[in-house]
Order: structure tokens, then C-alpha cells, then sequence
């Protein structure tokens, strides 16, 4: 089994990355590379490239050099490659001659399994010396769309990569990543590279959860306000293509009372930093920036993305737009056009920005090729057919740009007939038990879980309608709305308007009717979203889509932060946010529990476990959380830990947590009346008559065991009757059986 490269694959990558399988084209790419034959991948930003070249770094003999032109972010590359236990440095012009001769000597010695180095590199003297001797076992080019012409950022310095690896006395594996190539870059990548026999995997590009829109508003201004008054409490980025835009946009927006700020390269050091900063600590809500923000940059709740211009080709469009939406949840991109946007980029264009220098004829074809990527862009922009095959046809991907994607502006977008009855009842109920005294607001935040001060101050997080959506707050809200203006519920003339019923609302709450309403767009691209986020999900072990628990999340956030300070590195560095939802999820208490967590291997187990650990430990004795017995592998159907709660409680609030998990999966919400039939089968209820003659259920013998309780009450009439309740090992016992079987343990 010692030798078997399966397991050995897969003990290097929790060992040294904390994942416990690979995504399937990382296992492509990574055999290739393993059996030496050469590679090109094509993936799209956070497919998991890097692992690709780092895995097989580790299981060669000699060293990887990996030819990045990402300067700036070398350093937080070698940190993260560190933090996990792996030895890796970089060479560039920001570091002194003798720490660079300190590096040559180290990789000399054999001591570094990568080394990193910028293109610039490859003809220096010492460099040249050191890698003619040394054990190379592969070169890696990142970003190589850098070496064509037709790619959005050539860089001539990478034309020398071939002659470099014909220097080396041996010809190393080579291997090639990119997260952007058209089929002519990509062509351009496999010839100029003298790619050997390459295996080339190129991934789909398309991002389900992001709905593309181009407007041409007579009023840019306005237009942007109306759509940021859409996303007030979202995060969002607001692209422009000079800094002069930059300021002006921001500044507007400031005045209109937005949380904005700018970003730019002309921005003062500090100044820059700090907005960044602002932005990806939630803040702000807008930053306002030229291209240069986003590199490397990874905020995953980035819900909308918006062009003020119109950016100079679609290679630069996509990367930006999607920023928006990491996290799977459904996001937006709007791009704001006018005719002056082609203007200023064909400036830009035959102004000279080129960071390397080069001859008058290289210059002048790549203008060429620089103005006809923009026609192309501005194609996109006047298009009437679908923007999602556009982008994606011009990426390679074969798409319909005459079908009908749903999901973008140009696509059919006729409003639908939904059935509302169900979370019409959970707003009803909810203003209900929350005694008719509150605002719509403080409903929906009921019903959405939030964790505001408000909402525990008032205990509503104990009651049995509290975090039973699992829609979108604006899903919630239009419901809402729909049953006010159809008299089911209404709102006081007061200050502070609060929600009260109507006569209509008992018939409704008594599974007397059911309820239809016309859904606009937004929602049925908010279905379509979660529909696509759930198959993507079966690709994608580790997307988030847990409901966890904020406050935890926070904690871990704010101690992780800590970490990074101290060591002057990056968050991300630390852990990922998955690696935080994970631990939300999972709940370690242990060490060894920690090394389960997506993201933590043996040396960041050894580095974090404790004071990780140590957190969820107080926050599970603190809130009294049980956590299920058997963590749910990732594929099956996941219920959140508080899916059990400690307190005993109705069959109703065991059918509400279930239906919360089986809603966000658009299946059928079960019934507390269902529950309760599988318990009579499993001999834990008997069907009996009550005092009244009616049906009612009695707990046997063996359901007292198994944790239900009987307890007397007193019904509003003064007629008495028995409340059955359910302990966390009765929850836990009905939840389990649950995720065992899906819903098939229940007779329909
Ligand atoms: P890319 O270079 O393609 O943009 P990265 O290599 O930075 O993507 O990976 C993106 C994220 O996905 C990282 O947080 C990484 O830890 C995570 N990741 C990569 N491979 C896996 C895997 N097999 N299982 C779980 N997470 C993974
Ligand atoms: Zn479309």
C-alpha cells in the first residue's frame, strides 16, 4: 500500500494542503504531470490551479520552478506555501543582493521544492549558472496567456522560457496554467511554449450564479444610484476605467449617503491600503476602483459587480465581473455603456503603458490586436442575444447565443406563477408568535436566523419560527409585501409600523389554501441560482453552503486576523474562509477533530489547533450546542448543528429545522403530521383517542426511553391535553434517521 501514487497523492494533499479529495481536473492535470508528460490547464480563477504544479513539486526529486509575473504577490504566495509546511521561496528585484544570493545558494543545496521566479529572470548570469546544475525536475509557467500577443497582457520577457528550458541539461515536465485564454491564446500558449505531446484540460468557464446585464443609460449617474439602492447592505465593486471616473463616482456616491470609498493607483500608499482594507472587512460597502484593484484579492461576498465604462476587452470583463458571487450565492453584473467608453479606450490604447519595453513594430501589432479585442467587447455591449453565450463563445465554449439562458438581461424575462402558501405560513406564524408587536423587518430577521442584538434581547432566536427561510431576504420581502397588499397580514399607522393579522391569515394558517403569486424575474433567477449552486456543489466538496453560525464565524474571522497580523501576512494566508466555514460546520473540539477541517493539514494542525479549538469550545459550553453525532460527509444532504437544540421542544420545531435544510433543496417541506407517523411505525407513539374523542397520540414505553416526554396543559377552552416533547437524543435519533434515508423512512 506504501507505493500505492493513489494514496500517496492523497496523503500529500491533506498532509500539506488539508484537503481530503481532489477536484476532477486536478486529478487529470496532476497524473499527467506525474507520469513527466506536459500540460496546459485552463481554469478559471479558484479552480484549484495552483495545487496542480504544488502536489507534484512535492513528490519530485528536484526542484519546481514556477515563472510567475505577479511580483507583488510572490510573498503572500511563499507565506501560504509555508504556513503549510512546504519549502518554497521567491527571487525578485524588491529583495537585496545578498538575500537573493542567500536564495541561489539554499536552492543550490537542493533545500527549496519550489522556487518562484518573474520572467525577468530567466537570462541573468547567476540565475542561468544556478539552473544549469541544479536537479530542475518541472518548470511551471503561471499566467501563461502572458506569452501570446493575443492574450490581454503580453509580457515579451516570456518569449524567453523556451530557450531558457532547452539551457538546462535536462528537459524538464513542463506545465502551463492560465485562468483566461481564448481558443487563439491558447493556441498561441501550446506553440510558443514547444509544449511536448501536452495533456490540455480547458474547464468551463461558465459561473451559473452570475446574471450578466449591459445597459446604455442616458445617465450613468442615476442609473447607478437606483441600482446600488437594490443592494443597500450588500458588498459590491464599481469598476471605472480612469482614476478621474474613480473619484467622481466615489465622491457621488459618498454624498448620496453610500459607504464608498476609491481605489486607485494614484492613490496615496496608506490611503489605498486602508480602503482595501475597509472593503474587505465589510466596512464599506462599495469600493470604487480602476482595474489595478482585484489582484489577488479574494472577498467571497461580493454580490454585485458593476462597469461604469466599459472595460478594453472581455478577458479583462469576465476576470473583473467575476469577482462577484465566489461564494455561490447569486450575484449580478451590470455593465454601464456608452459610446465615449470606446473612445477612451482606444486613447488608453495607443497610449504607451507597456511595463516592458519593446520595438516600434511589436508595438504597433499589438495596438492592432489590443483594438480588435475591443470591438469585440463592444459587440457585447450592443448584442440583443444572449450575454452568457457571448462571453462564454468567445472563451471557446459552444453555446446557443440565440437560446435562452434565464439568466441574463437579453434572455426571456417574463415573470412566473409560483406557490407561496408554504412561506407565507412561516411569515404569518412568525408575526404570530412574535406576538403582533414588531416590524416587518424584525419578521424576517426571525425567520432568516439573524443574530442581531434586537432579536436576542427579545429571545425571538427561541422560538420555533425563528431561521426557518432559507430564502433570500428580498424573497422574503416580496412575499411579505404580496400579503399585505392582499390583506393577509397589515402593517399600524404608527412611527414604527408593526405587523399585525387579519381574519384572512387563520384560514390561510390552517392549510385551507393555498396561495399563488406572480414572481418577478429576481426570484426565479434566485431559484435558478440555488438550483445551479446545488449541482455545482456535487463537483465542488468544499462550496459553502452551510447555513453556519455568524457569530462563530466571527470569532474564528477575528482570530485569525490576529494570527495574520502577528506574522505580517495576509488572512487568507492563515486559513480560507472555506477552512472557517468548515470549522463552523464541523464544530472540532479536539486536535484531531481540527485535522478534519477543509484547508488544515499536519502543520497547521500543529500551528492552530489549540487556540481554534479553544474558541469552539467555548462557544459550544457557552450556547449550549450539541453537535450531531456523525459529521454528514459532504455529499450527502447537510443539516447545520443547530439542527439539534438542547432544549426539548415539539415535533413541529423538529419538522421546521428539517425543512429548512430540505427547502434550500427545493424539495418538499415534510409535516409535523408525517414525523409523527414514522414514530407510531417505529413503536415510539401510539395512535390513540383523547378526551374529546379525536385522534391524538399517546408516548410509549419506549419513546419515553428514547427521550419524549408527556406534559399536561391546559388548552385555551380550560380542556386539558397531553404535549408531547422531544429531547436533543429524541432529535438527534429522528434528524439521523433522516439523513440516513433522505425522506424515504417516511410513508407518503
Ligand atoms: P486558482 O489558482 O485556480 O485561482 P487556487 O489554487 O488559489 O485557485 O485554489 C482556490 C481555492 O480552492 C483555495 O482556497 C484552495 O485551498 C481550494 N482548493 C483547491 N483544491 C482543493 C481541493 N481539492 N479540495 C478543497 N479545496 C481546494
Ligand atoms: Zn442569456
Amino acid at each position: 500500500m506504501e507505493n500505492d501514487p493513489t494514496n500517496e497523492k492523497l496523503r500529500v494533499l491533506k498532509t500539506y494542503f488539508g484537503h481530503s479529495a481532489f477536484r476532477d481536473n486536478q486529478t487529470d492535470i496532476i497524473d499527467a504531470i506525474l507520469a513527466h508528460r506536459d500540460c496546459l490547464a485552463v481554469m478559471p480563477t479558484g479552480a484549484g490551479k495552483s495545487i496542480c504544479f504544488q502536489l507534484p513539486a512535492l513528490l519530485f526529486s528536484g526542484t519546481t520552478l514556477v515563472i510567475s509575473p505577479l511580483i507583488s504577490l510572490m510573498r503572500d504566495q511563499i507565506s501560504a506555501l509555508r504556513q503549510s509546511g512546504i519549502q518554497a521561496a521567491f527571487l525578485n528585484s524588491s529583495q537585496s543582493f545578498a538575500e537573493q544570493r542567500d536564495i541561489l545558494y539554499q536552492a543550490q543545496n537542493n533545500q527549496y521544492r519550489l522556487l518562484y521566479v518573474a520572467p525577468e529572470r530567466l537570462d541573468a548570469a547567476e540565475f542561468l549558472e544556478y539552473a544549469q546544475n541544479a536537479d530542475i525536475s518541472m518548470v511551471t509557467i503561471d499566467e501563461a496567456h502572458c506569452i501570446s500577443q493575443w492574450g490581454q497582457d503580453f509580457r515579451p520577457s516570456y518569449s524567453k522560457i523556451p530557450d531558457f528550458i532547452d539551457k538546462l541539461k535536462a528537459r524538464p515536465v513542463v506545465s502551463a496554467f492560465t485562468a483566461t485564454a481564448s481558443p487563439r491564446v491558447r493556441e498561441d500558449i501550446l506553440h510558443s511554449l514547444k509544449l511536448n505531446d501536452p495533456k490540455v484540460v480547458v474547464a468551463s468557464f461558465d459561473r451559473k450564479n452570475l446574471f450578466f446585464e449591459v445597459k446604455t443609460p442616458k445617465n450613468k449617474t442615476q442609473t447607478l444610484l437606483k441600482i446600488l439602492e437594490k443592494h443597500t447592505d450588500e458588498f459590491g465593486i464599481v469598476y471605472c476605467s480612469t482614476r478621474k471616473a474613480v473619484e467622481e463616482v466615489s465622491a457621488n456616491l459618498q454624498e448620496h449617503g453610500i459607504k464608498a470609498a476609491p481605489y486607485h493607483a494614484g492613490l496615496p500608499q496608506q490611503e489605498r491600503t486602508q480602503n482595501q482594507e475597509d472593503f474587505l472587512f465589510d466596512r464599506i460597502n462599495v469600493i470604487v476602483a480602476t482595474n489595478a484593484f482585484g489582484m489577488g484579492i479574494d472577498k467571497s461576498n461580493v454580490s454585485y459587480v458593476i462597469h461604469y465604462n466599459m472595460p478594453k476587452d472581455i478577458e479583462s470583463y469576465y476576470q473583473e465581473a467575476g469577482r462577484a458571487g465566489r461564494d455561490g450565492s447569486r450575484a449580478e453584473c451590470t455593465l454601464l455603456f456608452s459610446g465615449q467608453d470606446i473612445v477612451t479606450n482606444l486613447y488608453l490604447i495607443d497610449l504607451d503603458d507597456n511595463k516592458e519595453p519593446m520595438d516600434e513594430t511589436l508595438k504597433a501589432e499589438l495596438k492592432a490586436k489590443a483594438k480588435e479585442r475591443l470591438r469585440a467587447m463592444e459587440m457585447y455591449c450592443k448584442t440583443n442575444l444572449c450575454l452568457r453565450a457571448t462571453l462564454l463563445n468567445y472563451f471557446g465554449e459552444e453555446r446557443d447565443k440565440h437560446g435562452d439562458c434565464g439568466e441574463c438581461g437579453n434572455c426571456n424575462n417574463e415573470s412566473e406563477t409560483v406557490d407561496v402558501t408554504i412561506l407565507s405560513q412561516k411569515i404569518l406564524s412568525c408575526i404570530s408568535r412574535t406576538g403582533e408587536r414588531v416590524g416587518r423587518g424584525m419578521i424576517i430577521d426571525t425567520l432568516r436566523g439573524s443574530k442581531n442584538e434586537k432579536i436576542l434581547n427579545r429571545k425571538f432566536h427561541l422560538l420555533s419560527t425563528y431561521n426557518i427561510c432559507t430564502e433570500s431576504e428580498r424573497e422574503v420581502t416580496e412575499v411579505f409585501n404580496f400579503l399585505i397588499e392582499n390583506g393577509y397580514a397589515y402593517l399600524t399607522d404608527d412611527q414604527y409600523p408593526v405587523c399585525k393579522l387579519t381574519s384572512k391569515s387563520a384560514e390561510l394558517l390552517k392549510e385551507k389554501q393555498t396561495l399563488t403569486m406572480k414572481r418577478n424575474l429576481v426570484a426565479k433567477r434566485e431559484r435558478i441560482e440555488k438550483e445551479a449552486s446545488k449541482s455545482e456543489r456535487r463537483g465542488r466538496p468544499d462550496t459553502i453552503y452551510y447555513n453556519i453560525n455568524d457569530a462563530l464565524f466571527n470569532q474564528l474571522k477575528a482570530l485569525r486576523r490576529e494570527f495574520a497580523d502577528r506574522q505580517n501576512v495576509p488572512a487568507f494566508v492563515i486559513f480560507s474562509d472555506a477552512s472557517l466555514v468548515d470549522m463552523c460546520r464541523i464544530l472540532p473540539t479536539t486536535a484531531a477533530e481540527f485535522l478534519n477541517v477543509s484547508g488544515v493539514g499536519a502543520q497547521k494542525q500543529g500551528l492552530y489547533a489549540e487556540a481554534f479549538t479553544k474558541v469552539i469550545n467555548d462557544f459550544v459550553a457557552i450556547n449550549k450546542i450539541e453537535k450531531a453525532t456523525e459529521a454528514p460527509s459532504n455529499s450527502s444532504p447537510t443539516f447545520v448543528h443547530t439542527a439539534i437544540s438542547k432544549e426539548r421542544v415539539p415535533i413541529s420545531v423538529v419538522a421546521d429545522k428539517i425543512n429548512v435544510d430540505l427547502m434550500s433543496r427545493h424539495l418538499n417541506p415534510i409535516t409535523a403530521k408525517q414525523l409523527n407517523d414514522f414514530l407510531v411505525a417505529e413503536g415510539w407513539l401510539a395512535n390513540v383517542t383523547d378526551n374529546r374523542g379525536k385522534n391524538a397520540r399517546a408516548v410509549t414505553d419506549l419513546g419515553k426511553e428514547n427521550g419524549i416526554e408527556a406534559i399536561e396543559k391546559t388548552a385555551d377552552d380550560g380542556r386539558q391535553y397531553q404535549a408531547l416533547l422531544y429531547y436533543s437524543k429524541a432529535q438527534m435519533y429522528i434528524v439521523n434517521k433522516f439523513l440516513e434515508s433522505g425522506r424515504s423512512f417516511i410513508s407518503m
